[in-house]
Parts: structure tokens; sequence; C-alpha cells
């Protein structure tokens, strides 16, 4: 048999008889190697185990610890998941699967009911079976015709197997089973060690809104029992943070598909979040120089068609309403056209610079509805948006001002855990932005400047520039391990150029202003989502929606008492509600600990003896007896900390 050269990654080589498999190169190197992997590397390229070498080639041995060892294993795991769901019911249809460093899934449809969460335990009973037959897994390879025909009824595995390129389809023979697969898998199933199915959603075949819903079957899999527990460990920690669960629980808002997707209802609870940041962020900005406007959603298409939005952003807009008299009107996905216009509306001189305007500008973008989430990625948003106009001197020391006010509104909401993105344009896709290379070169280098200049640190990325111009963005995590951008500086010389926009300058002469897009708060909807995520529902008292508890001992003897210090809380602008429900006092308590009300007044006879009141925080186990006045003084000091340091 002829030798192949196979290549290491330490750049040596060595010979090996053709048909010498990932397992045999492993074995030839250390037996403590072999025994850790699972899987080769060729040129590239995840292999099985026992894929026979035919030709040079480099060779990597993946092994247990990477995550490429990781996917091998939820590749087979998933596969497993498709028998066994095949063994609980035949007539099943099976869609996409995909396994990562996250987990995999298996998508499936069934006539009658869809696989429910219930159905997960004996699923995975038998799973547990076919690892423990241990069986061989064995890549065999099916002629088109005789794959179609192990796919009789099913739409979607017939639509998968027609994507082959070429006549050959690789599938799995695991014991009497033959299941579709790509992806390199282990050599034997008893090598799955620890599993976990883990829950199920809709998913839309192929992710297409206009295709029918799947059931997705979510799990994962790990080599070490404790790999799995900590990363149970994590999802339920995520779980227990994911502003979609809180946002239920806590009734803050709520996303109806059938009403409109990403159009979220903010209950009165969310409301009264959002209405304290709005009112907040205003004070702050207009304390800082900025002048606060209203502007509409809607607008005549030509204003984005001059803004360039038309050109460059269409596909993240609503398509414009025709009012049927030749007026196209379209829903705005960015404010800085409107405030354009404020700008515009009047002659402006350089001593009206730096001009700040500011709007809470509600907008529409028509975002894919796979990437929707919750209040973290809405079609229907308002922005804490602002466009500082200033003369071209005026941006570094503009655009550091900005970023001071945006660090000092994070201390006041507690927000620790950022980065700092430059985001540049994509030097080898430069026809996505507006065309002028000096002024991309020289914008990109001011704002590099101005941060080594702070002192801040910032990581560099090409490509997540905005069409106009490059930016810093502010990046955080969402629960579900997202980047997301909450804070965003833009610098844009494209728009005042658009617009034709000018101020007199100290000489007499009209000069072109530059502008600087930024929202410091983010869209309302990402904050709160954001800010639910932090505090785990837990809202410093400022921004809890309700923020005292009243609960009387007995609402008959102790009613009157409780309302009289309601009605003074009440007028000190504090939210607060007397529970007359008359339930236990324990189950009170507790109703108000799960509804992380930051304080729990319990008010009974010696309360009303002595004109005190006996106080809960939230998350203490212990209550504290005092005077009204000095509970009054206590909890109007917490409002006004803002931070909770
Ligand atoms: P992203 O990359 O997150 O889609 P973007 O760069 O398109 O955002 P900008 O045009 O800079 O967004 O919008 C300003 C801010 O609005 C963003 O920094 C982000 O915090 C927020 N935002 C953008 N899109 C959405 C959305 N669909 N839902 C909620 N908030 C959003």
């Amino acid at each position: 048999m002829a030798d192949i050269s196979i290549k290491f990654p330490d750049g040596k080589s060595k010979d090996f008889p053709e048909g010498t498999t990932p397992a045999d190169v492993a074995k030839s190197i250390s037996i403590s190697l072999a025994k850790k992997a699972v899987a080769g590397k060729l040129n590239g390229k995840l292999v099985d185990y026992l894929t026979p070498l035919s030709g040079d080639g480099a060779i990597e041995i993946v092994t247990k610890d990477s995550d490429e060892g990781l996917s091998v294993l939820r590749n087979t795991t998933a596969a497993l998941v498709r028998i066994a769901l095949k063994k609980q019911f035949p007539a099943i249809r099976l869609g996409e699967v995909s396994a990562d460093e996250d987990g995999f899934f298996v998508d499936t449809d069934k006539d009658d009911q869809q696989v429910s969460v219930d159905e997960l335990d004996a699923l995975s009973v038998i799973v547990e079976k076919l690892v423990s037959d241990k069986s061989d897994i064995e890549r065999i390879s099916l002629s088109k015709a005789d794959a179609l025909a192990t796919a009789k009824d099913d739409p979607y595995t017939t639509e998968l197997i027609n994507a082959v390129d070429g006549d050959a389809v690789s599938f799995l023979k695991i014991g009497d089973y033959q299941v579709l697969s790509d992806g390199a898998q282990l050599a034997n199933t008893g090598d799955v060690k620890k599993f976990k199915l883990l829950s199920v959603a809709g998913a839309y075949w192929q992710g297409k809104s206009s295709n029918p819903m799947l059931q997705r079957i979510y799990g994962t899999a790990f080599y070490k029992q404790a790999d799995l527990d900590a990363d149970l460990a994590k999802r339920q920690e995520a779980r227990e943070r994911d502003h979609r669960v809180i946002g239920n629980q806590l009734d803050l808002f709520f996303v109806d598909p059938k009403v409109g997707a990403g159009l979220p209802y903010w209950m009165p609870n969310g409301a009264t979040i959002r209405r304290t940041i709005e009112r907040y962020i205003i004070d702050k900005e207009v304390a800082n120089g900025y002048q606060h406007v209203y502007t509409p959603v809607l607008a005549n298409l030509d204003l984005y068609k001059q803004s360039g939005h038309w050109a460059h952003y269409r596909e993240d807009m609503f398509p414009p309403m025709d009012m049927g008299d030749g007026e196209q009107l379209e829903l705005r996905p960015m404010n800085c056209p409107s405030h354009i216009q404020i700008y515009n509306h009047h002659i402006r001189s350089y001593r009206e610079l730096p001009l700040r305007i500011a709007e809470l500008g509600m907008m529409h973008r028509y975002e894919k509805s796979g990437a929707l989430s919750g209040l973290q990625r809405v079609r229907e948003m308002t922005l804490n948006d602002g466009h500082t106009f200033v003369a071209p001197e005026q941006i570094q020391d503009e655009f550091k001002s900005i970023l001071d006010l945006m660090v000092k509104v994070y201390k006041d909401f507690d927000i620790k855990d950022y980065t700092f993105r430059l985001s540049y344009r994509d030097p080898k896709n430069t026809e996505k932005y507006f065309d002028d290379d000096e002024m991309w070169n020289n914008a990109q280098k001011m704002l590099k400047g101005a941060m080594d200049d702070l002192g801040l640190p910032y990581v560099e990325a090409e490509g997540e520039a905005a069409f106009y111009g490059p930016k810093l963005d502010v990046q955080t995590k969402t629960a579900l391990g997202n980047e997301e951008t909450l804070s965003t500086i833009q610098l844009d010389f494209m728009l005042p150029e658009r617009f034709d926009l000018h101020y007199v300058g100290a000489d007499g002469e009209e000069h072109r202003p530059v502008m600087i897009h930024r929202g410091l708060v983010s869209t309302m909807e990402r904050f709160t989502a954001y800010l639910t995520e932090i505090y785990k529902g837990a809202f410093p008292t400022w921004l809890a929606p309700k923020q005292v508890t009243i609960i009387p001992v007995s609402e008959e003897k102790h009613g009157a008492y409780a309302d009289k210090l309601a009605a003074e809380l009440k007028a000190a602008d504090v939210r607060v509600n007397v529970d007359k429900r008359g339930e236990k006092m324990g189950y009170l308590i507790r109703d108000a600990q799960t509804h992380k009300i930051p304080y729990t007044l319990v008010v009974g006879e010696d309360e009303m003896a002595n004109g005190t009141v006996s106080v809960r925080k939230y998350g203490e186990d212990d209550s504290n007896s005092m005077s009204s006045d000095a509970f009054v003084k206590e909890i109007l000091g917490d409002i006004a900390s803002y931070s909770r340091e």
C-alpha cells in the first residue's frame, strides 16, 4: 500500500500507509493523546476519528478538552436524539441539526402535537439505552435515490438530501438505524458520556418566517459530569437573569407575535421604570447643554433618499406607505434627518456650537424575525438620541465630553461590565460606505487619538462602522451571552454635506459643521432589558416600579394606619401600595420578596400605638423597627442616592 505524508502542527511530517485513520495517527504519537482524542482535523476540516486518510495532508488531533472535541460529542448526541425521536414517534419529521460550543439542537415536526418538554425525559431514557449499547458508529454513503427512499414522508429531510452536492449522501449507521448526518462523529455510542435535553421552542424551518414553524429540541453534552453540572448551573443563572423571564414575573412588558413580533407592550410596572429612566436622562441632558425636541416618526420618503438611508439602510426599514396621491411616507429608522431639520430651521452661528439637540425619538426597524428578543431587539424602539453639531476643531473636545457624560450616567445606574469598541469601515468592502477615503482615514484616526488621550482601553473592529462614519460603541453582554451595543458615539461628515448644513463663522463666512450622533443609554427597550438583567429584577429603589408595600396585620384594625402612612409616602412621591388582600402574613411578605419590592412595612398593634413601622428590606431576613418619620427620611435618602454603592 502506498504511503501518504502526514504533516503535524509542529511542522514535522511522517509517512503512514494509505488508509491510516486519525486514531492510528494519535496512537503513533502517544497513548495518552489517543486516550483524549475523539476526531481529526484534516487540512483544517473536522473528520471522524476512524476516517481512512487517502492522501497527503496536514493533521491535527482533536481532543475531548477542546471546543471542537465538544462539537463532535454533541454531533453524535444529536444523532442519537434523532434515532430516539424516530423510535418514540415513528412518523416524526426531522429538520436541521446543529452542534457547537453552546450545545446542540434538533428540529422536529409532528402531525398531532409537537414534542413537549414533558417528553424529554422519556427521550433521554432511549438515548441512554443507545449509549449503553456501545454500538459502533459507521459512516456509510448512500446514493441520492436510496437516501430519498429513507425519507419517504419527510419533506424536510428530503429537502436536506436534495441540497447535497453530487450523488453520494453521507449517513451514519448505528445498530439498525441509519441517520442523515454531516459533521464529524465519535466512533462508538458508548463514547457519549453526560448529556441533557434542555428545552423546546418553536423555530421556523430554515429560519424563514414564511416557512412552517417546527419544534426545536435543545440539549447539551459533556465528557465529564462536573462540566455538565457547571454548564447547567450557568444556564440556570442565565435563566434567572433573562429579562424575558423576569419581565414576565414582574409584569413589566409582553410581546404577542400574533399582534406584532418585536412590538412590545409596556405594562404599568415596566412603564414606571421606563418613565423614571426617561425623566432622569432628559434632566441630565438638559443640565449638560442639550436642547430636547419632539419630531414626527413619519416623514416623506424623499427625506431618507436625501439622507442616504434609502440607498444604504433600506433592508432595515419598513416599506413606505403609499398615500395614493403620489406621496410616500416612511417610518423613520433613525432620528438624525429629523434633527437636521431642526438645525436647518434657523441660520446658525459659530457662537451656538456645539449645538446639542436631543430627543427620546421613536424609530422603526424591520429586524429579522429570528433576531428579535424580548425588549432587547425590537422593531419599534425609542432611542435616547442626541446629535451635536460642531465646528471641525471642536470634535475631539465634544467627543470627550460625551464620553464623560456617558461614564457618569453609567455610574448612576451602577453599570460596570462593559468594553469600548472602535468600529471602523471594512477596508475590503468600501462600497458599502459613504465614499470619501480621506474622511474615513481622518475620522478613524481622530477617534483613536481621543481614546488614547483619555487612556481608555478599547478594541478595534473593522466592518462595524455605520455607513456614514466610524463610531465608538459600548459593548455589553446579555444574559444569553450575546454581545450587544448599549451606547454609541458616531462621527458623521456625510449628512452635513448631503443636507448642505452651514454655520456662520467668526469670519462672517459660511462653514460646514460636523455631526456627532450619540445614544447614551441606548433605546428605552434595550436599556430596560439590560438593567433588568444586571439587577436580576431587583431594581434599585429609585427605579423600582413599586418601592414600598405596607402590610397591615389586620386590615380592620390597622388598615387606617397603613393608609395614613401610604398617604404620607405618596405625598413625598414614593411609589407605595397597601396590601389589603387579607392573605396570611407570611404569604404576603414572601410575595413582596418575589416581586422584589425594596421595602416591606408590616404594621400592627405596637406600630400603631408607637407611630412606628417594622421595615424589611428586599433580600434581608430581619426587620427593623423605626419611627415612620425616620422611615420616610431613609427611603427618600435611598431614592436620591441613585447609585447602589
Ligand atoms: P445593532 O448593531 O445593535 O443593531 P446599530 O448599530 O444598528 O445597532 P444604531 O443605529 O447605532 O444601532 O442605534 C443606536 C442604538 O440603538 C444601538 O446602539 C442599540 O443600543 C439600540 N438599538 C439598535 N437596534 C435596536 C433594536 N432593534 N432594538 C432595541 N434597541 C436597538
